[in-house]
């Protein structure tokens, strides 16, 4: 509901619908988001007000599930401003409620075993065999200590290396979340009373918060000499009890490299960061709320993550199933990794390429790694969203890229809809995905599009070896005159620097349903086309791909109709680029209807290159 404040404000109520409440995750992706507003924003709850900058002073207000808050925002957009909020808001709710659905799933068929088991919820799934152990850390004070200032600027600068390290996975969130926690007050000038600002957390409400305290607090002693780390006795296999010392964070990464098989948490809840970086390591992981009194730390025992129990004195045979459970996972994945450059056939010796879609040069890596047969979306508008790269930054990006595979297909900048630039001043529009977008955008924009096609041909005028095919693609293209004029700009700038871009191919993506009814006349003027499903779903269907609450079913049949129906029409080149290329579900469908080339992320490169071998 929105309603005008003294005129100045508008005011909407929000509601916080997930069960885990408003907590420091959301928390600081809003703030995030506020921050790029240029409005003053205020959050009143509990009859208290903030502003909707400060992640400490959200935290404080402890809203829980079902509680309200007013957001307030002032300005001459407020009303717009307030819209996108709200909007942002519930997708976020929405997010944090999904996760944890998918996350507490527990395996169906509940795997019997003979002895007696503790049933718990699954955190991260597998089988772990190994001797428990508590997990209890050594404390060490060394002498070249520096100041808490200083201490503390350190902490931020880790921070900030960790998220920009891990910006492309999910635990980054972790990351800014304790950047702008760093930030309050019990840290920055009271960080004397950490501990009893930690032990008033304690057996409360918001117990759960105590870790991320600790976890800042640890991170910010260490560089002030005060050191604490676990050792194992020995190199066995261990499962790890989280029974009388917190685990950190921070620490997940490090017992990674110790042999330990599995995790029990005592508490905490499967969207904790400590899960989502023990998901992340693929650590079998579960949570037992009660007391672990059976637990001998001399006995070897069973976790089976997948179906939430622990069997601390398993019998022979319920150890036997373990093995080979673990086994046969091992050997799934394995074979499936080691089968990843292989050349891919379906059952009847029909070829398919699996492309990556990446977004800069260390994705680009890690898809080679992974095996992709070429690069079929490079998503370029990713090297300009924190600063605007120079024509020579651009350049090396992309002759890097050229340089490790023989195709790529290089997108130029794809702004607008839900993405933006900092340092543009982009007019705000009422309906953004169907505004200035794409290729329109660089169209208005020509200086960042002039610079970006001369780095491009600058870097595949560098590259090593000429044989490589190197695909320019426009896209949100809706007519064939977008791509006339697209194609003009890039010769005229060829010309310009007398560059030969005679070997480059230019082509569009298919998302606006307008060039399905177009292809004859797009069939004379491209030499490629890459489907983008997710924008083309969203624009046939008119539901927002960002919508919090609408959505379509990935594999809709209308949506292969279209599919069909393209294929069927042009005489060009064609890949789909979108999620759907990626989904297993839709593999035998596009393959049936004729599609050879599918660009997908590529961690699941190796799977589904498997998965089209059985087809
Ligand atoms: C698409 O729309 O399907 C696509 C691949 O492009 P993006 O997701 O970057 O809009
Ligand atoms: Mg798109």
């Amino acid at each position: 509901m929105i309603n005008f404040f003294k005129k100045k404000f508008i005011t909407t109520t929000l509601t916080i619908t997930s069960s885990n409440g408003f907590h420091l995750r959301p928390i600081a992706k809003f703030v995030n988001e506020v921050k790029k507003y240029d409005t003053n924003i205020t959050l009143l709850a509990h009859n208290k007000e903030t502003s909707a900058t400060q992640v400490p002073n959200i935290l404080a207000l402890s809203l829980e599930k079902g509680d309200t808050f007013v957001l307030k925002v002032q300005g001459k957009e407020a009303q717009q401003v307030s819209e996108e909020l709200s909007l942002f808001f519930q997708k976020l709710m929405n997010e944090d409620s999904i996760e944890k659905e998918i996350t507490e799933e527990v395996t169906q068929g509940n795997e019997a075993y003979e002895a007696k088991s503790i049933k718990g919820s699954v955190v991260s799934k597998g089988v772990a065999i190994g001797i428990p152990i508590n997990y209890v850390k050594e404390r060490t004070v060394l002498d070249n200590t520096c100041s808490l200032e200083e201490a503390l600027k350190q902490t931020a600068k880790d921070l900030e290396k960790l998220y920009e390290e891990n910006k492309n996975n999910k635990e980054a969130e972790i990351f800014l979340a304790h950047q702008s926690l760093l930030e309050a007050e019990i840290f920055q000038q009271e960080f004397h009373n950490i501990d009893q600002a930690i032990e008033e957390l304690r057996g409360g409400k918001f117990e759960s918060r105590m870790i991320d305290y600790q976890d800042l607090k640890k991170r910010i002693e260490s560089h002030m000499g005060i050191e604490e780390k676990f050792t194992l006795p020995n190199n066995q296999d261990y499962i790890l009890l989280i029974t009388q010392e917190e685990l950190f964070p921070s620490e997940v990464e490090a017992l990674s490299k110790l042999s330990i098989k599995g995790v029990i948490l005592s508490s905490g809840s499967s969207t904790s960061h400590v899960a989502i970086l023990l998901r992340s390591f693929q650590i079998p992981t579960i949570i037992i709320h009660n007391t672990m009194s059976q637990v001998n730390e001399d006995t070897l025992s069973l976790l089976d993550a997948s179906s939430a129990q622990f069997i601390a004195s398993p019998t022979q045979n319920d150890l036997q199933k373990a093995h080979s459970k673990i086994k046969t996972l091992k050997q799934k994945q394995y074979q499936t990794y080691k089968k990843r450059f292989e050349k891919l056939l379906t059952k009847d010796k029909n070829p398919i390429k699996i492309l990556a879609n990446i977004t800069n040069v260390p994705s680009a890596k890690e898809a080679q790694e992974l095996g992709a047969d070429g690069i079929g979306l490079f998503r370029t508008e990713f090297l300009f969203t924190e600063h605007k790269p120079t024509i020579q930054e651009q350049t090396q990006a992309y002759q890097e890229v050229f340089e490790l595979f023989d195709e790529v297909t290089i997108r130029t900048l794809d702004i607008g809809g839900d993405k933006s630039l900092p340092y543009i001043n982009m007019e705000k529009e009422e309906n953004p995905f169907l505004g200035i977008r794409g290729i329109r955008f660089s169209l208005q924009e020509k200086t960042l599009f002039k610079e970006q096609l001369l780095a491009i041909f600058q870097a595949v005028g560098s590259i090593s070896s000429n044989t490589k095919s190197i695909k320019i693609m426009f896209p949100m293209v809706s007519i064939t005159q977008e791509f006339i004029d697209a194609k003009n700009i890039a010769q005229e700038i060829a010309k310009e620097h007398n560059l030969d871009i005679s070997k480059i191919q230019f082509g569009i993506m298919i998302e606006v349903p307008s060039v399905i009814f177009a292809l004859k006349e797009f069939d004379k003027l491209v030499d490629f086309y890459s489907i983008g499903s997710n924008d083309l779903t969203q624009y046939l269907f008119a539901i927002e791909r960002t919508h919090s609450t609408l959505s379509v079913e990935p594999t809709s049949p209308i949506l292969i109709e279209a599919l069909t129906y393209i294929i069927k029409n042009t005489h060009k080149p064609l890949s789909i680029c979108g999620e759907l290329a990626g989904l297993e579900e839709a593999t035998l469908t596009l393959i049936s209807i004729g599609y050879k080339t599918l660009s997908i992320s590529s961690k699941s490169i190796p799977s589904l290159k498997e998965k089209i071998r059985d087809i």
